[in-house]
């Protein structure tokens, strides 16, 4: 398998070259040069499959002669070894629980992948490659999790001071080996910046082989399919499902919808999203306009120029009438975002996080005007990492969960840093 440029202005590459760039020269994001149909009989019989094989067979055709099988099976053994469980929360409203990760987040999956494919590709060591991330909260966590102890590979992780809530910075601030936090006085648009503008410089591009982790990256954005065929394993129903995806960067859904185009059945694609409302603007209008990020309670879905939403319309071949019909977009104040994860929890006894609690409410939305069908949201969080906002909602504390207790002992170690990015070049170039 190739993968080409979505800017088309790029040499096609293989997927190793795909994940070790991230981005391609032209700066278009890598896409698939055909997608793969699953083997006949595959999705009739998936609950026969084990989630390895299951794996395995979703993510070879992508991976092709990149990686030998063995590895691969042990890549994957690894990327998914915990549970993905479907728990019904209504009658028709079931939630894929995506936090059982090591930091309880969706994104250990791709975080995980992404890692061990690096590693292998960089297995000989003959040079270390240093991955930059900015983060909000999520993302870092998972990253640096999947990534602690890779050989070869060195992380370094910017946070805004004071905005990440208190597991999130012992997740990324514990670690230690091969891993660095950076805590900026600023927000999280420092940090981002800090980071492009780190990915342009010459300096530190002669010095350091620079690379990043975020979702753009087929690494890390292809193995995301692997957990709707785990939901379609646990889906009790005649019909397809609506799946309900808390959406920012729009990574989670684009994989999801790359599933269904290969063959998952699925009714219908739902992105839920916050006050940052730019995709449900354009499924209204048809025109893409970009807007600054507006900060809400659902922080890791505050994206005003979602990347991979380009990587979506390229699945429809632009075809906006196709499109339609199998998705659409809504967005959800923190007003209402709030009001529902209080009514959830009192009528059904279920705690969602912010982002599941977003989903959650467009999914019921839909499903009022659609009642002769039914679905699942992607809960993409566990709501310890949210813990203001979700025990004001239904005044209960929160318990612990077993993967964070040990780091409640643990100190932070952090390197402070003013925000801009003079003062990040002059530490990395340092190093
Ligand atoms: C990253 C993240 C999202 C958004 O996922 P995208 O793939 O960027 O759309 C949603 N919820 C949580 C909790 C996240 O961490």
């Amino acid at each position: 398998m190739n993968y080409y440029s979505l800017n088309q202005q790029s040499p096609k590459v293989t997927f190793a070259e795909a994940a070790v760039r991230g981005q391609a020269p032209d700066k278009g994001l890598y896409f698939p040069e055909n997608i793969p149909v699953l083997p006949k009989g595959f999705v009739e019989n998936i609950r026969q499959y084990s989630k390895e094989a299951v794996g395995v067979t979703v993510m070879k055709p992508y991976v092709g002669d990149s990686i030998p099988d063995d590895v691969l099976n042990e890549i994957i053994a690894e990327t998914i070894n915990f549970d993905f469980p479907l728990v019904p929360i209504s009658n028709n409203i079931g939630s894929l629980e995506l936090f059982h990760g090591p930091t309880l987040a969706f994104k250990d999956v791709g975080a995980r992948f992404m890692s061990r494919c690096l590693g292998y590709f960089n297995r000989h060591a003959y040079h270390h490659v240093t991955v930059l991330v900015a983060t909000s909260g999520d993302t870092g966590g998972a990253v640096a999790n999947g990534f602690l102890g890779v050989d070869g590979v060195d992380v370094v992780i910017l946070y805004p001071s004071g905005k990440v809530s208190p597991i999130q910075e012992l997740q990324l601030t514990t670690l230690g080996k091969n891993i660095r936090a950076i805590e900026v006085k600023g927000n999280f648009d420092d940090c981002q910046a800090m980071v492009k503008q780190a990915f342009m410089d010459a300096d530190l591009n002669n010095k350091l082989s620079l690379t990043s982790a975020n979702s753009i990256n087929v690494a890390r954005w292809l193995p995301q399919q692997l957990y709707y065929f785990f939901a379609y394993q646990q889906w009790q129903e005649a019909n397809p499902p609506v799946i309900c995806v808390p959406s920012g960067n729009f990574g989670n859904i684009c994989a999801g919808i790359l599933a269904h185009v290969s063959g998952l059945p699925v009714q219908h694609f739902l992105a839920a999203c916050n006050a940052n409302d730019v995709v449900p603007r354009y499924m209204q209008t048809q025109q893409y306009e970009p807007k600054n990020a507006i900060a809400t309670i659902s922080n890791a879905m505050d994206v005003g120029n979602p990347s991979n939403f380009i990587r979506i319309l390229a699945l429809f071949q632009q075809q906006f009438a196709h499109l339609q019909q199998v998705f659409s977009s809504v967005s959800v104040s923190d007003a209402i975002t709030e009001h529902t994860i209080q009514q959830v929890f009192k009528q059904y006894g279920y705690t969602l996080d912010p982002h599941g609690a977003v989903g959650y409410h467009a999914l019921a939305t839909y499903l009022q005007q659609h009642p002769e069908q039914s679905g699942f949201i992607l809960e993409t969080a566990h709501p310890i990492k949210f813990p203001d906002t979700v025990e004001k909602a239904t005044g209960q504390a929160l318990a612990y969960p077993q993967q964070v207790q040990h780091l409640l002992q643990q100190q932070k170690q952090s390197i402070v840093m003013d925000a801009g990015f003079e003062h990040l070049k002059e530490w990395l170039m340092q190093q």
